[in-house]
Parts: C-alpha cells; sequence; structure tokens
C-alpha cells in the first residue's frame, strides 16, 4: 500500500465564506497549473479541502510542487480506506513505518464526522496504537510531543489516513482578488513586490517603460526574464512595453534638469494608469521603498501620485533593503535583477533631483508644453506580450491560458 493522494488544506480561504467557491476554483486553477508536469494526477476539490489524486506519480515529488502554491496552508500525503478495520490496521501500520526511526515515539489522532462508525475516537486510537505497538518492536506512546503524529480520519465516504503535515505557502490563491498592473523595472524590488502581491491573490500584468536606443534590448531581455519567473506563479503573465524613448526626450528638454525626475514617473504613472484603464485593473503596484533615492520621498510620492486616484500599493514602502534581496534571492530574481543593463530611468537621471519637489512648481514646469500626444503616442503603440514560465507543459494545459 502507497500514499495514493495529496491533501490539501485551504487556511485562510475557508473563512471566506461567500466567495468560496472562487476561492476554490482560482486555487484549482493554480494547482492545475503547477501540476501540469504530471499527467497521471487527477483533482479533487471540495468545500473544505482538495484532493489530488497521484495514480501513481511520486508523492514527493508533487508535494515540492505544491509547496510554493498560495492559498494553501498545508499539505498531507494520505491514503484513503475503506472503513474497514482490517484495512485501516495496513495503512496505518504502513504509514508509521515509513516514517519510523529508531528510537521514535507516536501518536493516534482520531476524527470522526461519521458518528455511525463502529468506533469512537477513543476506541480508534486503542484499536489502532494497539495494532502500531505489536508490529513495530522499540516504538512507544508520547502523548505530547510525539515524533509521528497518525491522523486516522473517519468521514462519511470513507477514512483517511496521513501523518506528515507540510506548511503550505500561505496567502490566497491567486486571482481571487482581482487586477493590478505591476510597474516592472529591471532592478530587484519591483518584483519582489509583484510577488508578493500575487500571494494575496491579485492577478499581475506587468507594464515596463523601455526607451531604446539609451535603453538596449538585453534590458528588455532581463525584464522579459523578471515577467517569466513571476508568471510561474500563475502560469502566465501579461507584459506590457511601453515605447518611453520620445516622452523622455521632451521631459528633458522642456523640465528644468531637477524636475525632470519627477515629471518622468508623473507620466510613467499616467501611461500606466491608462493601460490599467483599457486591463479593467484596479490598482497599480510598485517597488517603492520609503527613504531609498530621490524619488521616493514622502514629498516626491505626494507630487507624482497627483496624477491618479487609482489605487498604489507599494507592499516594500516600510521594508528593509536587506529584507527585499533576501526574498528576491529566494525568488531566484536576484541574479536577473543584477545583471548590470541599464534602466530608462537611471540614464536620464539628473546629477542633483530634487529630494523634497512641491506639486506647484511640477505643474507649472509641465504646463508650457504638451505633453498629451506624446502620451497617448505611448499608450497607444505599448506592445502587450504573453510570457509563459520555461518548463514545459503538456498539451492540455496550454489551452488554458
Ligand atoms: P526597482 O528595484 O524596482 O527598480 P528602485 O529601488 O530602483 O526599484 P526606482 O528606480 O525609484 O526604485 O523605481 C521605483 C519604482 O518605479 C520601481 O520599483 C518600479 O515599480 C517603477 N519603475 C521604475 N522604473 C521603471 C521602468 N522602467 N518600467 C516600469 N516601472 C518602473
Ligand atoms: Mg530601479
Amino acid at each position: 500500500m502507497e500514499y495514493d493522494r495529496i491533501l490539501i488544506r485551504y487556511g485562510e480561504i475557508s473563512t471566506k465564506g461567500r466567495n468560496r467557491n472562487k476561492f476554490v476554483d482560482k486555487l484549482r486553477r493554480s494547482v492545475r497549473f503547477a501540476l501540469a508536469p504530471f499527467p497521471k494526477i487527477k483533482i479533487l476539490a471540495e468545500r473544505d479541502r482538495m484532493y489530488v489524486l497521484l495514480n501513481g506519480e511520486n508523492h514527493q515529488e508533487v508535494l515540492e510542487e505544491l509547496k510554493g502554491i498560495f492559498g494553501i496552508q498545508s499539505l498531507s500525503p494520505a491514503v484513503k480506506v475503506e472503513k474497514n478495520i482490517e484495512e485501516m490496521k495496513e495503512a496505518a501500520l504502513m504509514l508509521v513505518q515509513g516514517r519510523y526511526d529508531e528510537g521514535n515515539t507516536f501518536k493516534i489522532t482520531a476524527k470522526r464526522s461519521d458518528k455511525t462508525f463502529e468506533l469512537d475516537t477513543d476506541g480508534i486510537n486503542h484499536t489502532f496504537g494497539a495494532h502500531i505497538l505489536q508490529n513495530i518492536p522499540g516504538i512507544k506512546v508520547d502523548v505530547k510531543n510525539p515524533d509521528i503524529n497518525l491522523k486516522i480520519e473517519v468521514r462519511p465516504e470513507a477514512v483517511y489516513l496521513s501523518c506528515e503535515t507540510i506548511l503550505g505557502a500561505g496567502g490566497l490563491p491567486v486571482g481571487s482578488s482581482g487586477k493590478a498592473m505591476l510597474m516592472l523595472s529591471g532592478g530587484i524590488d519591483s518584483p519582489v513586490a509583484g510577488y508578493l502581491t500575487m500571494k494575496r491573490g491579485v492577478e499581475l500584468e506587468a507594464v515596463h517603460f523601455f526607451s531604446p536606443p539609451f535603453t538596449s534590448e538585453r534590458s528588455k531581455e532581463k525584464v522579459i526574464d523578471l515577467a517569466k519567473r513571476l508568471s510561474e506563479v500563475f502560469g502566465s503573465m501579461k507584459l506590457h512595453i511601453v515605447p518611453f524613448t520620445a516622452v523622455q526626450q521632451a521631459i528633458r528638454e522642456q523640465v528644468p534638469e531637477n524636475y525632470s525626475m519627477t515629471t518622468t514617473r508623473r507620466f510613467m504613472l499616467r501611461i500606466t494608469d491608462e493601460i490599467r484603464k483599457k486591463r479593467e485593473g484596479l490598482a497599480i503596484v510598485t517597488g517603492e521603498n520609503l527613504g531609498q533615492v530621490a524619488s521616493q520621498t514622502l514629498e516626491s510620492m505626494y507630487a507624482i501620485n497627483e496624477v491618479t486616484n487609482t489605487p498604489i500599493l507599494r507592499p516594500l514602502l516600510t521594508m528593509d533593503k536587506n529584507d527585499i534581496i533576501k526574498i528576491a534571492v529566494e525568488l531566484d530574481t536576484y541574479d536577473i535583477s543584477i545583471r548590470p543593463f541599464e534602466d530608462c530611468c537611471t540614464i536620464f537621471v539628473p546629477a542633483s533631483p530634487k529630494t523634497k519637489p512641491k506639486r506647484e512648481k511640477v505643474q507649472h514646469y509641465e504646463s508650457f508644453f504638451d505633453f498629451e500626444p506624446l502620451i497617448q503616442e505611448a499608450v497607444d503603440n505599448t506592445e502587450m506580450l504573453t510570457i509563459k514560465p520555461d518548463r514545459k507543459q503538456p498539451a492540455e494545459f496550454q489551452d488554458l491560458f
């Protein structure tokens, strides 16, 4: 007898009463995508839990994939058996034997939602505890702090046994909290901001400002590689590439140098907001962090944010750089982010940008030139790419995205 399924516990989503169906649906989609390399598996989604039926696939490998999925609180490889004492005994022994190292202790945790079952929880504990003590020489019971906790759950349809609970990634299933636009530079911060936002269930489309020939194809490739990493969470991600050269050149010619960065940011935000409208997003996400650089002071955010009242999510706002880097390393985005290619914003960075720009001043400086046609042109000529992870997908999953 072997593990025949993985039990997935939802955690947070089970508290969201009315939206539950949507949550379960989105989680099912994430699971389906993550398990694309295992064509034999089947997913059984129920209101309060999900089962991945292994049908012969390796449970360790499947678990590895499931660990990264948002919306899963915990996971257990499990066995389903009939409500038959002999069969249950065999499964119980098999599971404990599989985990047992010399000197280990165990306990049994019984749950019985089928009240018609012939044994109550005490009866289950005693019957199967005795069976294990008889068959594994040297094993002892420890009800407080056991090495092995064998869970036996008697439900109306069958009995489930498991003895390992693995922590999931937590969060909410991607797509269950609506859609937002991620302003994705080639830097360290914005991919991390994107990841943290997806963890709260938000589906993202990325927007990148590209200024050829000042920024090279290779800096665009860098952003595509970052988007690829992020796309692994949901199976695919749209990336909007905004041609920004003409706008930047006009800013350089029309706005005093120490305010050019403020204006650049304002226009980037406006353009992103236009794309958001078209794509029916509800918010904009940035990698901004309070106090890192001139554009990231409160004064600066106040002057820049004036161009829209769309919610701007800044998940990294209060974090320390070291903690952001730690997450980037875990995500495998760090090595991509530190590739030494220029970003459109670093190219035109003035020698001394205003750290405390004023709204009235930036409005004044922008009033001498009609930037509107250039901004519209940038929006209209934005290219939309569909980015997918590198890994191969079996044909049956391809039409999903
Ligand atoms: P990052 O590490 O994400 O590049 P940063 O610390 O370099 O951030 P800034 O350069 O001030 O900070 O950028 C702040 C935020 O503005 C970025 O996190 C990103 O969300 C957005 N941004 C900057 N440059 C671009 C760009 N070329 N395309 C899209 N968004 C950008
Ligand atoms: Mg940057």
